[in-house]
């Protein structure tokens, strides 16, 4: 039987009830978190390393690329068939992405959490884990990239997000859907994720920030940043890449200074395009050579610009790691 290493790091996989201060609190360790999950002995000789025990909103872009390196680690083991990352669920995306582009390995990386705490009703960890477990066990996992696994499906970490604030089905990946689906006795893909980027610098840049546009905005936000100043920004532009007229001179303003600026879109599936000439639109902002985010979330095109920044600061190389 192969091994299947679960590398804990909290979130409400990991999280009771405490009436002291009514709500969810960090409480379970990586062995009792396992031990609720008696059937894993039948899918693969599982290791247990605690990384952290903290809610995914403790988590750093500087941790995810630890992270990732310590699956890479346990992959190099022949024995190893896949890693298992428990994490909480509101920034789960961020870190699946990151592991996604950062893991050298082949062999399976996959991520899953709990919507419902250990003392809930229907608590969804050990369900969740036990998919997770099946998913980094089998071998045509192996080369689909970095995957999460919630509510027995199979999400591509370009792809997912979060979409519901509390329910169990809250993980969907917009406009693509699920790769595959957990079986009580089988894991079953139909489909390969396609865009399977690799980035993989020595270190993280850290400085680069991410705005949300909105109806209104001005250039109060974009002056601070590059004042500051930052070494790249992502902004989430409205639709397929507009954003208002200040925003518009904010970016201009950022650009000026050589900070890079990535334009991805605030709406939750489909691509940043350039449609639109009008003042705003993409197209208006080409002089200031920003940067096309294609389908990723500003929250992804974050990580990714952290990671490409480490590795180019060539607005033409950086416009090529984003159009893979
Ligand atoms: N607030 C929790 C966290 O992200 C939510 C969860 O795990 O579902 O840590």
């Amino acid at each position: 039987m192969n091994t299947v290493v679960i590398i804990t790091t909290g979130g409400t996989i990991a999280m009771k009830y405490d009436p002291v201060v009514d709500g969810l609190v960090p409480a379970v360790s990586g062995e009792d978190l396992i031990k609720a999950v008696p059937p894993l002995k039948d899918v693969a000789e599982v290791e247990v390393v605690e990384y952290s025990n903290v809610p995914s909103g403790y988590m750093t872009p500087q941790m995810m690329f630890e992270i990732a390196h310590m699956a890479d680690e346990f992959c190099l083991r022949q024995e190893v068939a896949g890693v298992v990352v428990t994490h909480g669920t509101d920034t789960i995306e961020e870190t699946a992405y990151m592991l996604g582009l950062v893991c050298k390995t082949n062999k399976p990386v996959c991520i899953c959490g709990a919507m419902r705490g250990a003392t809930d009703m229907g608590y969804d960890g050990p369900a969740n884990i036990l998919a997770a477990v099946k998913v980094a066990a089998s071998p045509e996992a192996c080369g689909k990239g970095a995957l999460l696994v919630m509510d027995d499906e199979i999400h591509a970490a370009t792809e997912v997000t979060k979409t519901h604030s509390t329910s169990c089905a809250t993980f969907a990946s917009p406009g693509w859907g699920p790769i595959g689906h957990v079986y009580e006795d089988m894991v079953v893909f139909r489909r390969q994720p396609m865009n399977l980027q690799k980035l993989q610098p020595e270190a993280l840049t850290e400085d680069v920030y991410l705005l949300k546009s909105y109806a209104g905005m001005d250039e109060f936000l974009f002056k601070c940043l590059a004042d500051k100043p930052i070494k790249g920004l992502v902004v989430e532009a409205l639709g397929c890449g507009n954003v208002p007229l200040p925003v518009k001179a904010g970016i201009e303003y950022v650009a000026a200074k050589g900070i890079p600026v990535v334009l991805a879109t605030r709406v939750y599936s489909g691509r940043v395009a350039p449609v639109y000439s009008y003042e705003g639109s993409a197209n208006s902002m080409k002089a200031s050579k920003i940067i096309l985010a294609g389908e990723l979330s500003g929250q992804k095109a974050r990580l990714k610009l952290m990671l490409a920044l480490s590795l180019t600061n060539d607005n033409k190389e950086l416009q090529k790691i984003f159009q893979p």
